[in-house]
């Protein structure tokens, strides 16, 4: 059965879509059969995977009503070479219309559940909200991977993404555990940065990543061209953290 992890953090910007893509990525080329899903209506993910999100017309926003089978909605990713579950601005609606649906939280729960023999890992790149979206992302995983900026309040939001953790755990889903913390976009010449860094190995311990991703402008080139960074600059330090990252979960799940 496929290790299904969320990607999440609820603020905006912090490296989410990229660590999802990339990850998925470094994963196949490790050999691994991966699914990455979609949750966010923008619709970075899949851009960003080599797939154009207004020519899909089945997408995760089908999945989640119903509309379509998961069969349906997969596509190849042509650049990753994992399979994706696209999703774009129909999405959004998605939130509104799953409200008076039974078991509104486990719909993508329940659409993955007959397909994640097929995988080593599923991914979920969540939104940038502790929205149903988030939560169906929380209640289909078993665990959660955080990437997260090293900066002042970086903390602040993480005590918020915790709780809710700690919420969806008790009440909606005993397995959900952190898997860890990725650290992103650091800059090894702040002191501010290293200083948040060693905070969070003192909170947080085994639970930080030991691969930290610099602060890499091709990581940031790679989603214009539909290409994984890993992929797009093999030699970037950027794709190499991420593949190191990648190495690391491998590891990691062996002792789940
Ligand atoms: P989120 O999904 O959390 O909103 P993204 O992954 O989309 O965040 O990242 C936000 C922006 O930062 C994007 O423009 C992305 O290309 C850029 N970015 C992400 N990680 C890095 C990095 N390690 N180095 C440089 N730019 C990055
Ligand atoms: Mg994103």
């Amino acid at each position: 059965m496929a290790h299904i992890f969320a990607i999440a953090n609820q603020k905006g910007g912090v490296g989410k879509t990229t660590t999802a893509v990339n990850l998925a990525a470094a994963l196949v080329q490790q050999g691994q059969r991966v699914l990455l899903v979609d949750l966010d209506p923008q619709g970075n993910a899949t851009m960003g995977s080599g797939v154009d999100k207004r020519s899909r017309s089945a997408t995760v926003y089908h999945l989640l009503l119903g509309l379509q089978p998961l069969a349906q909605v997969r596509v190849d990713s042509p650049t990753g070479k994992y399979q994706l579950l696209p999703s774009n601005r129909d999405l959004a609606g998605a939130e509104v219309e799953m409200v008076d649906l039974d078991g509104r939280e486990l719909r993508l729960k329940r659409a993955l559940q007959e397909y994640a023999g097929n995988y080593d890992f599923v991914l979920i790149d969540c939104p940038p909200s502790l929205s149903l979206l988030t939560l169906n992302g929380l209640c289909a995983a078993h665990g959660v991977i955080i990437p997260m900026q090293c900066e002042y309040y970086a903390l602040e939001g993480l005590s918020d993404l915790v709780n809710t953790i700690k919420k969806v755990h008790a009440n909606l889903n005993r397995e959900l555990k952190i898997i860890g913390l990725l650290r992103v976009m650091f800059d090894p010449r702040n002191t501010l940065g290293q200083q948040v860094s060693a905070q969070l190995e003192q909170h947080f311990g085994d639970k930080v990543f030991r691969a930290v991703v610099p602060r890499n402008v091709r990581l940031a080139e790679a989603p214009s061209h539909g290409v994984p960074g890993v992929l797009f600059d093999r030699s970037a330090k950027g794709a190499q953290a991420y593949m190191a990252f990648a190495q690391e979960m491998v590891e990691r799940v062996r002792t789940l």
